[in-house]
């Protein structure tokens, strides 16, 4: 689908997305940026995506109307978010390309099969993730009540729609376990144990419709309460050979899942130095969080090779020009410390060098709501590490 071209009935190349938050909305950004008209398929009549797309369908996901609606418009069709319903996605899949499709997103919206892929992969990829236990059925809860000591103190967390921390409860003992997986109403869990992690990464891939697959290096990233806070993106951020290592697990991953869009895999680093264990923890079928930086230090952004997937263009090889720094900036920046309301002061954060602000366009600030991102680039890894310090100085 060539950019900027029209179709017999004199329509022009549109791409299409599910979801209108702001990895759509950046998705929105890159596509209209090589000339593409965009459609973007979201019951919310505010969203990020929504408002700055040539077409909002405002319906819900699963809606037959919207969706058909969404088809006619668009030549391909994405989506940024893993929650989508799967047979939206295939229902789509009959008349347009999409991707990425309903089977890689199908796996990474459900813990439960995610784990079995990774453990089904483990030869291929080299990494294993996390001990775990599933746990569907009281049965299945009394057995790891039983057998399973060793997965304690753990984290449940529910097969699906957890995002952010949301739908994960730490537990220590076997009673805590009983007491959450009740609490959680018995819905499918897995069990994972508690890692000692020294670090936590991630490896963004893309990978076209002709199997072409390209890859960022692996950027570390900071969790706060299940959040993702800062991602270091430069050299040195992690030892070498792991980065490696994390790459090129990720880039097989996308191979073996015959995978066409944007992937990210997030690792979990247990240990020191070369000789860390990696452990693979989840994926995302679509751009990430800790890929934003790649928005202002690369040559080619992670929503430019979204576009490019999707459209059947040629991928770029990325390459980053510049360390970078990416500090989230969610809904507690917005507020003074007894919660009411205040405007950041920009002027002094965009003062100083290399820093780039990127808001969403959401009105309401509420407390760990991700309002934008801003990214420090700098001439060297020192210099950021500075910018940073001072912008969560005058921004904490
Ligand atoms: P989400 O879908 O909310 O991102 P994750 O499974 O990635 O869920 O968990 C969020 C964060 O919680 C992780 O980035 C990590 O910091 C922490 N975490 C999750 N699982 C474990 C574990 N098994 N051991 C230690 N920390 C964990
Ligand atoms: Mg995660």
């Amino acid at each position: 689908i060539y950019p900027g071209s029209v179709d017999a009935a004199g329509r022009p190349a549109t791409l299409g997305v599910l979801g209108g938050g702001q990895l759509g909305r950046m998705f929105v950004h890159a596509a209209q940026r090589l000339g593409y008209f965009t459609a973007v398929l979201e019951p919310d009549a505010q969203s990020p995506a929504g408002l700055v797309s040539h077409h909002h369908i405002q319906t819900d996901y699963n809606d037959p109307a919207g969706l058909a609606q969404l088809a006619r418009l668009c030549q391909a069709i994405t989506t940024e978010f893993e929650n989508v319903p799967a047979q939206a996605l295939q229902m789509l899949a009959r008349t347009r390309p999409v991707a990425p499709g309903a089977a890689g997103v199908g796996i990474a919206q459900n813990r439960i099969e995610e784990k079995a892929h990774f453990t089904a992969c483990a030869n291929l990829s080299g990494v294993t993730c996390a001990p775990y236990a599933v746990i569907e059925t009281p049965a299945q809860l009394q057995a790891v009540l039983d057998d399973r000591a060793d997965l304690l103190p753990g984290i449940l967390k529910t097969a699906r729609l957890g995002y952010d921390g949301k739908g994960q409860v730490r537990v220590r003992t076997a009673a805590e376990l009983a007491a959450a997986w009740a609490e959680m109403g018995s819905v499918a869990c897995v069990l994972e144990k508690l890692l000692p992690l020294t670090a936590e990464c991630s490896v963004l891939v893309a990978r076209g419709w002709d199997g072409q697959v390209v890859s960022f290096a692996a950027q570390r990233n900071v969790h706060v309460d299940g959040i993702l806070a800062v991602t270091h993106a430069y050299e040195g951020n992690m030892p070498p050979a792991l980065a490696t290592r994390a790459r090129a697990a990720a880039v097989s991953l996308a191979q073996h899942l015959d995978y066409v869009g944007v992937l990210c895999v997030e690792f979990f680093v247990v240990g020191e130095g070369e000789h860390a264990d990696l452990i693979i923890n989840e994926m995302a079928p679509r751009p990430h969080n800790s890929g934003h930086y790649t928005l202002d230090a690369c040559n080619v952004s992670q929503f430019d090779l979204q576009v490019h997937t999707l459209a059947g263009l040629p991928l770029p090889e990325p390459r980053q020009h510049s360390p970078a720094i990416m500090l989230n900036l969610l809904g507690e920046v917005w507020l003074d410390a007894s919660g009411q309301p205040r405007e950041p002061d920009w002027a002094s954060v965009l003062r100083l060098p290399g820093t780039h602000l990127h808001l969403y366009g959401k009105a309401q600030a509420r407390a760990g709501r991700k309002m934008g991102h801003l990214t420090i680039t700098g001439p060297d890894v020192a210099s950021v590490q500075t910018v940073a310090r001072q912008v969560a100085g005058l921004l904490g």
